[in-house]
């Protein structure tokens, strides 16, 4: 087996995925809304894991079952040719990719075997989330630091990409060149640890491309690439 040359790092809500899986989750309850009082927990920077715990457990208390979690998360939509990307990477042999997202791991393993895609993935670094008995759906945070102050306690996705390539290179890969592929406030991190080889997908209209744009030039030292579908960045990975 050759070593994968390119490393591709993907965000999962409003990047593989359409739509935010935070948000549409409420649509489980019907016309029911979320209490204020747990809503008001995700206006925390660092609230995100409290937020999604109560509203589980508000799902939970409302006969929300498992298999209404599956059928829901099941019918929601892809960003325009992802499926295809994704499979066209992996294929190609030349690419590594894995997912880092702040939603959790049973809706993204839910999705990538909806996809039939969860071949296609190396590694996934989320929130672990599992059924305890009674049915409820429990989430424990990726991690708990404070070595980064632009990202939550929970997660920061800079230090993965930076953790996951010193572990690659102790197993004996080295990555060429890595891409990163998102759209959010928490996928700027990342963005900015990526050298001048590199390019950062930033979906347009959203919030990473918008941050970035602000930013001094000498801060982001990768390409920064616009995209709106992934047509958009398959066409930029065939001509560079
Ligand atoms: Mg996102
Ligand atoms: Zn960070």
């Amino acid at each position: 087996m050759t070593n994968p040359k390119i490393l591709v790092c993907m965000d999962f809500d409003h990047t593989l995925l359409d739509c935010n899986t935070s948000v549409e989750v409420k649509t489980l309850l019907g016309n029911k809304e979320i209490p204020k009082e747990i809503s008001a927990l995700s206006q925390d920077k660092h609230g995100h894991i409290a937020y999604m715990r109560e509203v589980f457990r508000y799902l939970h208390k409302n006969k929300v079952t498992r298999d209404e979690y599956t059928h829901w998360l099941s019918g929601l939509p892809l960003v325009e040719g992802m499926r295809e990307l994704l499979l066209q990477l992996y294929e190609s042999g030349d690419c590594e990719n894995v997912i880092m997202s702040d939603s959790n791991s049973f809706f993204i393993q839910t999705v990538l075997r909806r996809y039939q895609v969860n071949g296609t993935v190396a590694k996934v670094f989320t929130n672990q989330a599992e059924f305890d008995q009674d049915g409820c759906l429990q989430i424990a945070p990726f991690q708990n630091q404070n070595s980064c102050n632009r990202c939550p306690h929970n997660m920061c996705k800079g230090c993965i990409v930076v953790n996951y390539m010193a572990k690659r290179m102790v197993e004996g890969v080295q990555f060429g060149r890595t891409l990163y592929i998102g759209d959010g406030g928490n996928d700027v991190c990342p963005s900015l640890r990526l050298g001048v080889n590199d390019y950062v997908f930033a979906r347009t209209g959203y919030r990473l491309l918008r941050s970035l744009e602000k930013m001094p030039a000498r801060d982001v030292k990768c390409t920064i690439v616009p995209w709106e579908t992934a047509y958009d960045i398959k066409s930029v990975l065939l001509t560079s």
